[in-house]
């Protein structure tokens, strides 16, 4: 077959498959070679040569065949040179470097170099509230921050949602960019990693990918379990993150998960990832979520100099509201915003009014059966024990605890409450409640159980 033929072929591919599948599948194609019945194209990169191969494979072979060649097997070759051909100067990611006003394929590339995803003007560390549950992870970040010699590579941050991971890793952005302006510093989120992957492939500009991902000095992908199952984008990221490690360069990286849970990761990208520093933020706690508040309330207060806020409500929420801090955050916005648009002072029933659906959805619902295995759990006895007929101490103190944290936690009556441990009259229970809430303000040892206890519990 000669570039003539193929080319001729090329155009019939084109009808059948479509202008844009056409454009980011065919046309980086090029024809090699025919022989022994095995047509060889080379491609760009192994991914497109695999997709092309599963998708198009069988269509090349139809469409050679019926133009009358003997060809068995289509063939992809990675194109050992294709960094050869004429492209744009390779990419910087200066941040002085601006765009120009008149697109050239040199400020086209440098766009696509310099932009990382935006950082929020808010998350800073100053304005990160830092309680026991995110100690850890503020010390570290903070740490990284410092820009530093690198220590822990890379510094792995996760947590659930709303617990502020990309508050951090903005924070330790924007604290680079202050202090150490010399360093080239890129955060993006993994889902935009992925994106600029596809684009360079269909762009044909994988080299200058490749450079620009090499040539930073701090690398900082958000939401690292986004890659989980894209099996190219998980090469790139691997071969992105191991050329950056071996430059001593340092990366930060977040995800909702530890590295060893996130599924359809691929098992050496788990053991990199957990190579450096791994460290969970925390579900929030109470103190956590009332400092938050007030520091809100704080920044509220210029903005609505007029508004009363009565005693209570902030406790009330901290203690009520999830431990989201997005959702804090936004039913205190709200709130806030009713209340000015109101002109009322801003009571506790004011409060429930306005936030009803947040604290409904927020409500968490504890069951009896799982106060009473954690409890159980707690004390190192069995269930059964916990619930059945025997009174001596090491079983009965345990199960008044259970009642007292089922009366406090649960919206279950008494008699119900009596019913689920063993059948006991609601008597019983009460007699229980009362005994543990004695207890509490005369045994440290008991308080401290009950406190623990509470947290495991609304964690
Ligand atoms: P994640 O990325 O973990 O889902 P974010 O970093 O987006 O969470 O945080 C959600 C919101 O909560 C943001 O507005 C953030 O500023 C705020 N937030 C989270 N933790 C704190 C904290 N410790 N102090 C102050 N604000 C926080
Ligand atoms: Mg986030």
């Amino acid at each position: 077959m000669t570039q003539e033929q193929w080319g001729a072929l090329r155009q019939e591919l084109f009808k059948t498959v479509g202008q844009n599948n056409f454009k980011t599948w065919i046309e980086p194609i090029e024809f090699s070679d025919l022989s022994d019945g095995v047509v060889t194209f080379n491609v760009p990169t192994n991914f497109i040569g695999n997709y092309v191969s599963q998708n198009y494979g069988d269509l090349i072979l139809h469409q050679m065949t019926r133009s009358g060649h003997a060809v068995q097997r289509v063939h992809f070759a990675v194109a050992a040179n294709t960094a050869a051909r004429p492209s744009a100067p390779s990419a910087t990611c200066t941040p002085a470097a601006a765009p120009s006003a008149t697109p050239s394929p040199v400020s086209e590339t440098r766009d696509l170099a310099m932009t990382g995803a935006p950082l929020d003007a808010r998350f800073t560390f100053d304005s990160f509230v830092v309680g026991k549950p995110n100690e850890l992870a503020n010390a570290a970040a903070r740490r990284v921050a410092e820009g530093g010699p690198v220590t822990f590579n890379p510094l792995f941050l996760y947590g659930g949602v709303g617990l502020g991971k990309t508050h951090l890793m903005h924070a330790i952005a924007w604290e680079l960019q202050t202090h150490r302006p010399d360093l080239n510093v890129l955060y993006l989120s993994a889902e935009q990693f992925m994106y600029r992957f596809v684009q360079a492939l269909r762009d044909r500009k994988m080299m200058d990918f490749k450079e620009l991902f090499r040539s930073v000095d701090v690398l900082m992908v958000d939401d690292v379990q986004f890659i989980a199952g894209k099996d190219s984008t998980q090469e790139e990221f691997f071969h992105t993150f191991n050329a950056l490690v071996d430059q001593n360069k340092q990366i930060i990286i977040s995800a909702d998960r530890a590295p060893g849970e996130i599924k359809d990761l691929e098992d050496r990208i788990k053991s990199r990832l957990q190579c450096g520093l791994v460290v969970d933020l925390h579900p929030t706690d109470y103190e956590l979520r009332l400092g938050i508040l007030q520091s809100k309330v704080e920044s509220y207060r210029a903005q609505y100099p007029d508004l009363q806020l009565a005693d209570g409500v902030i406790e009330f929420l901290a203690h009520r509201i999830s431990t989201n801090v997005r959702v804090l955050e936004g039913a205190l916005t709200r709130l806030f915003a009713f209340a000015s648009l109101v002109g009322r002072e801003i009571t506790m029933e004011l409060t429930q009014d306005c936030l009803s659906d947040v604290l409904r959805a927020s409500e968490r619902k504890i069951s009896v059966e799982e106060i009473q295995r954690k409890v159980a759990e707690h004390y190192n006895i069995r269930l059964s024990d916990m619930i059945g007929p025997k009174r001596v101490r090491s079983f009965a103190r345990p199960r008044q605890i259970a009642m007292y944290l089922c009366k406090q936690m649960t919206s279950r009556s008494l008699p119900e409450i009596g019913r689920r441990f063993g059948g006991r009259d609601h008597t019983t229970v009460m007699h229980g409640v009362k005994r543990v809430e004695e207890l509490r303000t005369q045994d440290a040892q008991i308080s401290d159980d009950l406190e623990l206890l509470r947290r495991a519990l609304e964690a």
